[in-house]
């Protein structure tokens, strides 16, 4: 296949990324996948990416998220700048057939802006649009300019703007689905596990308070706020509150956690993440926020584990009731369905993985999403 994608990774982290980070992580499983079905990729990020890529452009030698040398606004007009005159140049010699843009503050934005003399461009929608619709105000691309949501219920909450230049969803994916089913059945343990940001939204508080009216242990894995360790948390001191997502630890869940039944074990990664979930009895979404697209989701069937969940954005789209895990709409209700988990089969997971959450299959769709954006932009 001849085609050439500049693929727009944004200023803030190195793809792929050092730690936590969910765009990032997107794009360092999809290009591996597109170059195998003969695409090449040109990668807009910061120096520091090592991802491998048939071109590099880059303005900030490192990702400016973690160093916040410069406001918010400032990254962005030097990165769309940049990214200006990369686009203007690469087009005006036909060198890209499309931009493939995962941040809106940057690539769509600059994109849009171009108007007709730009490139056909998809956009991925990566956030919880109803709760950000100013960020796409202004979306006014025409016919080149598409977006593509990580779930149909994402897209369906989407402002009317958005919807309109829509041309469909892609499930998130995760390299842990490659042979999914054919790795050795893991062996379970007792505990449940939340894994992600510790946030109102993912529902740890529901989570704490559950395992201690079911009895059954329950690890939370993730990072509050900034703070990727206890030890980091409490050596933060009364500055930490600050940040709400500190806040609501402190103040929802913490009462819960008592070190032995539920426990905080701060960001977990690798092997020991895996590990972790590899070996939990079922991992919970006790969501009280309309999940775009639940990475650790299909991370969790990849692994052989069962989810237990709020039946909220994506979640029923992913997860097959009865076979891959329980959902209820009920928050109680999911203390009963914790305690039924273990009745679901952990190679039934696996094998959806395998068929569902591969990035071979991912990319397969955002190829025929390509083409269709093309197709869309040379109507006249
Ligand atoms: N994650 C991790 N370690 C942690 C908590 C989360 O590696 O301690 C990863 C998790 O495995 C997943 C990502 O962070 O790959 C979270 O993505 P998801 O789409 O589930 O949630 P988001 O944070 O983007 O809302």
């Amino acid at each position: 296949m001849s085609l050439t994608v500049l693929m727009n990774a944004g200023p803030w982290l190195s793809v792929p990324p050092p730690g936590y980070g969910g765009i990032e992580n997107v794009i360092a499983t999809l290009v591996p996948e597109l170059r195998r079905l003969g695409v090449r990729v040109v990668l807009a990020s910061v120096g520091s990416s090592t991802l491998p890529v048939d071109e590099r452009v880059s303005v900030f030698a490192d990702g400016q998220f973690a160093a916040l040398q410069r406001p918010y606004n400032q990254v962005c007009g030097i990165a769309q700048a940049h990214l200006a005159g990369v686009v203007r140049e690469l087009h005006s010699r036909d060198d890209i057939d499309l931009v493939h843009d995962h941040v809106e503050a940057v690539g769509l934005a600059t994109l849009a802006a171009m108007g007709p003399a730009g490139p056909p461009t998809l956009h991925t929608l990566h956030w919880d649009l109803a709760k950000h619709p100013a960020l796409y105000g202004g979306l006014d691309g025409g016919d080149r300019v598409r977006v593509n949501g990580v779930s149909a219920s994402q897209l369906a909450r989407a402002p009317l703007a958005l919807r309109e230049h829509s041309v469909g969803h892609v499930h998130l994916s995760t390299p842990l689905a490659v042979d999914a089913d054919r790795r050795p059945r893991p062996e379970k343990g007792e505990h449940l596990l939340i894994l992600g940001r510790i946030n109102p939204g993912k529902g740890q508080d529901v989570g704490a308070r559950l395992a201690h009216r079911v009895g059954l242990p329950l690890v939370l894995a993730g990072p509050v706020g900034p703070y990727h360790r206890p030890a980091d948390l409490v050596a933060a001191g009364d500055e930490a509150r600050q940040n709400p997502d500190v806040r609501f630890f402190l103040d929802e869940v913490a009462p819960h956690v008592d070190g032995d039944l539920v426990r905080w074990v701060g960001t977990v990664a690798g092997q020991e993440r895996d590990d972790l979930l590899a070996s939990a009895r079922a991992s919970l979404f006790p969501l009280r926020w309309e999940e775009p697209g639940g990475t650790a989701v299909v991370e969790s069937l990849a692994l052989g584990t069962p989810v237990v969940a709020t039946a909220r954005g994506c979640l029923p789209e992913l997860i097959e009731h009865g076979r891959t895990g329980l959902l209820t709409a009920d928050e109680e209700e999911l203390g009963d369905l914790l305690l039924a988990a273990e009745l679901l089969d952990p190679d039934e997971c696996r094998r959806v993985a395998a068929q569902r959450f591969t990035p071979a299959v991912m990319a397969e769709r955002y190829v025929e999403l390509y083409e269709r954006v093309r197709q869309l932009a040379s109507v006249p």
